[in-house]
């Protein structure tokens, strides 16, 4: 059993699905995980059915050295889903590889998100007598609408069946020999969208993959939906009333910039991060840096509104991967300074605004700003467009233990000192919401506020609430007006 407190087999993964008219189904299932990387690379894979068998192919590493030619060929028919995973520590097996395909090989099955709870769908497995030693939250997904798929019931009726099963999050894809299915969480934290292609359809985590292979939004799958895309065209279920929670940070950090996400622009909402951070942190200084990539549209969008110059002053080496998620933190600083290198004349006794898009652990802007310290810079402002995290995600995203978040133990003032910063702004809550159009009640804000929408289970038991009680809004923005640094 993996699933329990304190494990971190949290999965940051894309999912996609195509039906259509052609055999090449798989091929632009392939296309789509290209375009979907950024959300998972420990593994890929593809399932997909001519409607006579079910074929598959996965394997650890990133899309392009998991497909060969003959691969793809091998994934025949007009039906597939597919799969880019990325676990944490302790996760990488094989056996928790997707899509999840169970012996009797009935269907396939792929899943971007997290069930923090596994308790009732464990107790069910057990009495229905299924073995759950081997099995993740999502082998035990799999599992339970095998078991009611084996019960006569459709693969959609099995997977409604199993609703009440599911605590959690999930944006998931599924597929028989006939059918593609797509389905969400009552909250919708985590993206999920369908677009027209040729003579059908594909489902995408996230719209960037649309554009890649030239495929038509038609909208996002509904909080709480479920729908069927076979030879009739899309049939719409409303398994349970929806209550829309998107997480927050997929604005900040996790989705490309080149996606929309509720009809809004990513790239336009963290320009408009880096607008309002401009406002709440005005600074004296001479150049506005990003840490590339993810930060770039937010201090594009600094500098837009100070009026300073940008500079893509630091340079990403493209080829260094996992830096997030490696154990030690002497691993994680030696693989900061390994993928981004100081352009030292661009740098060399300037005021330097550096703008990232969030701080967790405190890892890289301790090297980065070392690193700029190093080459002559004069001060060096931190500009945060998000508000502190100082709660770990049970969704889906990749975060490790509340103690290890540097905003949890720390004040600003202390962040500041320990990064040895001349000041540092992170966003307020209320300007990151601002900043995206939408409504607060309409996000998922747990790993600023700790307030979760689905229930965590016995995971709550480890979160530490800053003066007893979910740190909240009006805390978070209460603590930041307090520390606010500034010259
Ligand atoms: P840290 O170095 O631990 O403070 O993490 C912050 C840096 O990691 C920022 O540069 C972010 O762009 C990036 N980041 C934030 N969240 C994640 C995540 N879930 N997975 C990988 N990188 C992340």
């Amino acid at each position: 059993m993996l699933v329990n407190p304190g494990d971190e087999l949290q999965e940051k993964c894309a999912v996609f699905g195509a039906f259509g008219s052609s055999n090449e189904a798989a091929r632009l299932t392939y296309y789509g995980l290209w375009a979907l990387q950024h959300r998972g690379q420990e593994s890929s894979g593809i399932a997909s059915s001519d409607g006579q068998e079910i074929y598959d192919h996965n394997d650890f590493g990133l899309v392009a050295t998991v497909y060969h030619e003959e691969d793809i060929k091998k994934l025949k028919g007009n039906i597939a889903i597919g799969h880019n995973r990325y676990s944490t520590s302790g996760g990488r097996d094989e056996c928790y590889n997707q899509p999840y395909i169970r012996k009797s090989r009935l269907f396939a099955f792929a899943h971007n998100g997290n069930l923090p709870s596994t308790e009732k769908l464990e107790k069910f497995l057990i009495e229905k007598n299924v073995a759950i030693e081997d099995l993740n939250d999502s082998g035990m997904m799999a599992a339970a609408i095998s078991h009611h798929i084996k019960q006569g019931y459709t693969l959609e009726n099995a997977i409604k069946k199993s609703y009440p099963l599911f605590e959690g999050i999930f944006s998931a894809v599924a597929m028989d020999k006939n059918k593609l299915v797509a389905f969400r969480d009552e909250f919708g934290v985590r993206p999920l969208s369908i677009a027209k292609f040729d003579k059908g359809y594909v489902v995408s985590s996230e719209t960037c993959a649309f554009e890649t292979i030239g495929a038509e939004f038609v909208r996002e799958v509904n909080p709480g939906e479920l729908v069927v895309i076979d030879k009739n065209g899309i049939t719409s279920h409303q398994v349970v009333k929806g209550n829309q929670k998107l997480d927050i940070f997929e604005f900040v950090y996790f989705a490309r910039p080149d996606s929309k996400i509720m009809g809004r622009s990513v790239n336009k909402v963290r320009e408009n991060f880096g607008k309002i951070l401009a406002m709440e942190y005005p600074v004296h200084a001479d150049i506005v840096v990003p840490v590339p990539d993810s930060s770039v549209p937010a201090a594009l969008g600094y500098s837009r509104q100070s009026g300073l110059p940008f500079e893509m002053a630091l340079v990403k080496n493209r080829y260094i991967n996992r830096t997030f998620i490696r154990p030690t933190a002497e691993l994680r600083a030696r693989d900061v300074a390994l993928k981004l290198n100081p352009i030292i004349q661009a740098l060399q006794n300037k005021r330097v605004i550096l703008i990232d898009d969030s701080i967790v652990r405190g890892t890289t802007m301790k090297q980065v700003v070392k690193m700029l310290r190093g080459v002559g810079v004069s001060e060096v402002h931190l500009m945060i467009s998000s508000p502190p995290v100082m709660f770990p995600d049970f969704y889906g995203i990749n975060t490790p233990n509340q103690k290890d978040l540097i905003a949890s133990r720390m004040s600003v003032e202390e962040i500041r000192k320990y990064l040895d910063a001349d000041s540092l702004g992170f966003l307020s809550f209320e300007g990151m919401v601002k900043a995206t159009g939408i409504d607060a009640d309409n996000f998922c804000t747990s790993c600023f506020t700790g307030e979760y929408p689905a229930p965590i289970g016995k995971r709550s038991k480890t979160i530490r609430y800053i003066n007893g009680r979910p740190s909240a809004r009006k805390s978070s923005a209460k603590k930041l007006s307090e520390n606010k640094v500034l010259v």
